[in-house]
């Protein structure tokens, strides 16, 4: 690990420290509260419970040190996602999204923000590298995509997109920012579903913004503030408890996908197998329907449940939500187990 991403875990982890005095908890208190004692003029930044909260305002610091960039918090990753496509785009323009990205956000621009005037284009992430982005007002980017798993090069991306006076913003769920540094490659903005690996246990929904520039942070803020997406405070204390175990957790399960990989590719029920490289989600193509289902269901160490990044080893056949896959590809999530344990199990659910 480079000693620039040693320093920002550090900050993450001490974030709520700094803020501490004697005698103070140490776990950050849920303020449960819509209303804040304010007599006489409004001169206090907590004011109403749809504004500003803090336990959001620790979770939010701490992920803010770990992208290195201002953060805004939302109750989801499509409240995040929405934030970002509401405050960047009008009537009149243009969006490219990869076809085989996240299809809820593609869902909401095609049945939600075309009918207030935006037209969204869909490519595969394949294609972002050839693709003509002159058209576009905003670049979406998800890198690997999800649930395919291909890449594109977000520096490159970012680049073009800028040269054209286009935003770009990239979906950094599935890597993370400890895995991938949109921001630093060019990014105007970053949005994450915090569901998955962030918080990590799959025990809440939680979402993020991140962006240097003051003037998208506002906007965004704003946003947050007029529609009312504030996360609840049990949720940011449940994704700010999640975080501190990040790296640990992450660093498992990346080994673990890696230990898993050769028994993977040598199992003859197998028939591709796409790992980026880097990561924790493998996607994993079997002969048909019922032999997929046959693994998810015989393992005894997986959790047969969509979504991805928490601490159990978890998979489902994407074909089944209507995914452009085979109807056999899988989805599977690497967990936490312990390394030789999860191979047997995995080995189990392929005899
Ligand atoms: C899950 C997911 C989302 C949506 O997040 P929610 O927290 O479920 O609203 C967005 N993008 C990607 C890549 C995801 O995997």
């Amino acid at each position: 690990m480079t000693s620039d991403a040693q320093t920002r875990i550090m900050a993450m982890l001490h974030a709520h420290m700094t803020d501490l005095e004697k005698g103070d908890p140490v776990a950050p208190p849920i303020v449960s509260t819509a209303k804040y004692w304010l007599p006489g003029e409004p001169d206090v930044p907590y004011t109403y419970g749809r504004d500003i909260n803090p336990t959001v305002e620790t979770c939010e610091a701490a992920l803010s040190a770990l992208e290195d960039a201002p953060v805004v918090g939302f109750p989801s990753g499509m409240a995040a996602i929405t934030a970002a496509l509401v405050t960047t785009l009008k009537a009149g323009e243009r969006i490219l999204v990869p076809s085989d990205g996240y299809y809820v956000t593609r869902a909401l621009l095609n049945e939600v923000l075309a009918t207030l005037g935006v037209q969204a284009e869909a490519i595969a992430t394949r294609n972002y590298q050839s693709a003509d982005l002159t058209p576009y007002d905003v670049v979406w980017i998800e890198t690997p995509s999800n649930p395919g798993l291909d890449l594109c090069d977000i520096a490159a991306i970012t680049a073009r997109a800028r040269a054209t006076g286009a935003i770009s913003i990239v979906d950094n769920t599935t890597l993370t920012p400890l895995l991938q540094r949109p921001l630093d490659l060019g990014a105007d903005m970053v949005v994450s579903s915090d569901t998955k690996a962030i918080a990590g246990h799959s025990d809440t929904l939680f979402g993020h913004v991140a962006t240097r520039d003051d003037l998208l942070f506002e906007q965004v803020k704003r946003w947050r503030k007029l529609s009312g997406s504030i996360p609840g405070p049990l949720a940011a204390f449940l994704t700010h408890r999640g975080l501190m175990t990040l790296e640990l957790r992450l660093a498992r399960m990346v080994s673990n996908a890696q230990a898993l990989l050769p028994v993977l590719e040598a199992h003859p029920k197998v028939k591709t197998v796409r790992y980026p490289g880097i990561g924790f989600i493998i996607g994993l193509t079997f002969e048909d329907t019922t032999t997929a289902d046959a693994f998810i269901e015989d393992c005894p160490a997986i959790l047969p449940a969509t979504s991805f990044g928490g601490i159990h080893t978890s998979a489902e056949r994407r074909a089944r939500w209507g995914d452009d896959v085979p109807e056999g590809f899988v989805r599977l999530s690497v967990g936490c187990e312990p390394e030789a344990a999860l191979v047997e199990a995995i080995k189990v659910g392929l005899s």
